[in-house]
């Protein structure tokens, strides 16, 4: 595994960098929706590993150069392997998993869970469309077989609260505490 101080270093850096550009479409920043995520997940008392996948998630769309542009043109840039490939290099599949699944989530959401698509922001459609539509029942099964499929589905109901301009949270040191005691 690489050096833990070197991970905090390197999200610090990203989150200075690009962490206030707009997530996707929606009323709020990168690192604010980030920081909510993690914020949800720890409010509701989820294990640690899952408070650091739900920060780190979208880490994918702090690497990739113009996703903001590629997502405008209908391009799917598959930020979730890149977040996983990245976060592989400290982290075990008990965070990994949770983020390189957290698409595959809502499709899985919209073909099981009628509520679940009403209730998608219109952003979140778009890129539904993009990322290949609801599952189908192949692909539901599929899914279901990943042991961290659930994981990955609480993970995805965080991402789909985690768009509020209101919400107070704690600030990206505090959640560091969890990454580095989750990478080490
Ligand atoms: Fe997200």
């Amino acid at each position: 595994m690489a050096d833990t101080g070197d991970l905090l270093q390197q999200l610090r850096q990203m989150v200075a960098a690009k962490g206030a550009g707009l997530y996707g479409g929606e009323p709020i920043t990168q690192e604010q929706h980030a920081l909510q995520c993690a914020q949800l997940a720890e409010d509701e008392g989820a294990p640690q590993h899952l408070v650091v996948a739900a920060l780190l998630h979208d880490i994918g769309h702090l690497l990739e150069r113009d996703f903001e542009a590629a997502m405008d043109r209908g391009e799917d840039r598959f930020h979730e392997n890149l977040g996983d490939t990245f976060l592989k290099q400290w982290f075990g599949p008990e965070v990994t998993e949770p983020v390189r699944l957290h698409v595959a989530a809502k499709r899985y959401l919209c073909a099981t869970d009628p509520d679940y698509f009403a209730k998608l922001s219109p952003a979140s459609v778009h890129t539904l469309k993009i990322q290949g539509g609801p599952m189908s029942q192949d692909e539901v099964r599929d899914f279901e077989s990943n042991p961290s499929y659930a994981d990955a589905v609480r993970l995805r109901i965080w991402d789909d609260k985690g768009k509020d301009p209101e919400m107070k949270t704690a600030d990206l040191e505090h959640f560091l505490t969890h990454v580095k005691a989750c990478a080490a």
